[in-house]
């Protein structure tokens, strides 16, 4: 149970996290271990009501958030979600894991995200905009680019980072490219970084799986959420002759033992907005994706998939974590104790956040990169990264999971400890 008063999130996503902290704990130099509770609560949360004018005159609110887990290490980083689940402790918690993850790899950043309670998709276009312009104005005090710098996240897109850019900018009387990341390559994005999350998933999962020695050519894999980091990782598992046998999104699930051909797959989904009724595959029930025949099984949508009744019946070797915090702490216990292997969201997903960092350096120099040049970059530091939690895993005896809290909390925690807590 969470010891802040603010956040009551039974068993949901903060929860988790807190979970995870406390495991990763004993593993920590003696010297750290007084700085450990700093992880346990966020730096700093903003709440923010979001009024807009509806298209038919009304008007309509909305809550947002924007929370900063923490700044040890450098500015905030992270995404913005829309979504009609986002609430506060989801928010930490997904701010939480971006202060692991940009440690993990290494960036010089800390974490951080925010949100807007919303289904973005029963809104039109302009009120989108509108709910974007006014959440990023809400926020525009806490954010910038040494401050804290937003980024895609579940239910946004470039387009939406451009308008943030364009807010804020506004604010400032000048152009401020690097307060947020993901945006339209016309507008200082960067090359590379829509695909890069799902390139991460895929880079680090062939890393996994030569080290279990699963072949990915032939193998079988099932992907739950088919947007941006799902569809990319299908994509290149696809390309890499591996058979994506089932698929799951917000419409259904639907099965090929054959394998499903993506790119048609993509192409379908670019004209529907959702999987179901795609030619060459069988529509299944959502619950009986969990008992598909896989060898790879990728989440790539919500956190709290992973069930601990899940985990004892899957039949995947190894499960790569597109999403944040797909996976339940005792679902965890039982995979390990299975011999599955999971490489956890902190490290599986970093691509997005990697080329976010490879973005804002480009936008601070002025100065860009070309689009094989980003690529062969990411897949160097995601492979060091997986190459440092494989071995820690190795030397300490212990899950993915614990082995990436290991290396990013020591990271953060040194930080913390060499800044001091002031006033001294
Ligand atoms: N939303 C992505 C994540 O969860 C990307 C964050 C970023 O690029 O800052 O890692």
């Amino acid at each position: 149970m969470s010891n802040l008063s603010y956040v009551n999130n039974n068993n949901g996503a903060w929860q988790t996290y807190l979970t995870q902290i406390e495991r990763v704990a004993p593993y920590l130099s003696e010297d750290l271990q007084d700085y450990i509770d700093t992880l346990k609560r966020p730096k700093r949360a903003l709440i923010v009501d979001v009024p807009i004018v509806m298209d038919d005159g009304s008007i309509q609110h909305f809550e947002g958030y924007r929370v900063q887990h923490n700044l040890s290490r450098g500015p905030g980083k992270g995404g913005i979600r829309y979504h009609p689940d986002v609430e506060l402790g989801e928010v930490m918690a997904l701010s939480a894991w971006m202060t692991i993850k940009t440690a993990v790899v290494n960036l010089p950043f800390g974490g951080a995200k925010g949100g807007i309670r919303v289904d973005p998709r029963k809104l039109s276009v302009r009120e989108l905009e509108r709910l974007t312009r006014r959440f990023t104005s809400e926020i525009s005090h806490i954010i910038g680019p040494q401050q804290d710098i937003p980024a895609p996240d579940v239910g946004t897109n470039p387009r939406i980072m451009g308008w943030m850019m364009d807010t804020f900018s506004t604010g400032q009387g000048h152009t401020v490219t690097g307060v947020v990341t993901g945006k339209p390559v016309h507008l200082g994005g960067s090359l590379g970084r829509v695909r890069a999350t799902g390139r991460g998933v895929f880079v680090t999962g062939v890393q996994a799986a030569q080290r279990i020695k699963l072949p990915v050519e032939g193998s079988r894999v099932a992907v739950q959420g088919f947007g941006n980091v799902g569809s990319e990782a299908a994509f290149l598992f696809n390309k890499a002759q591996a058979k994506v046998v089932c698929v799951q999104d917000h419409t259904g699930t639907i099965f090929n033992p054959e394998g499903l051909d993506i790119k048609s797959l993509q192409a379908y989904v670019a004209e529907t907005q959702g999987i179901v009724g795609f030619e060459g595959a069988q529509a299944i029930s959502n619950d009986a994706f969990w008992d598909v025949e896989m060898d790879i099984l990728v989440p790539a949508a919500l956190e709290g998939q992973i069930t601990v009744e899940r985990a004892k019946t899957l039949t995947a070797k190894l499960i790569l974590e597109g999403a944040n915090g797909p996976t339940y702490p005792e679902a965890d216990d039982e995979l390990q104790k299975r011999g599955i292997t999971v490489v956890p969201d902190v490290i599986c997903n970093a691509g997005g956040v990697t080329v976010s960092y490879f973005e804002w350096v480009q936008d601070m120099a002025s100065y860009f990169w070309s689009e094989s040049e980003i690529n062969e970059r990411l897949d160097k530091l995601m492979i060091q990264a997986i190459d440092d939690v494989w071995q820690t895993s190795e030397t300490n005896q212990c899950s993915l999971r614990t082995a990436a809290y290991i290396l990013a909390c020591e990271r953060i925690l040194k930080a913390r400890k060499e800044r001091g807590i002031f006033p001294g």
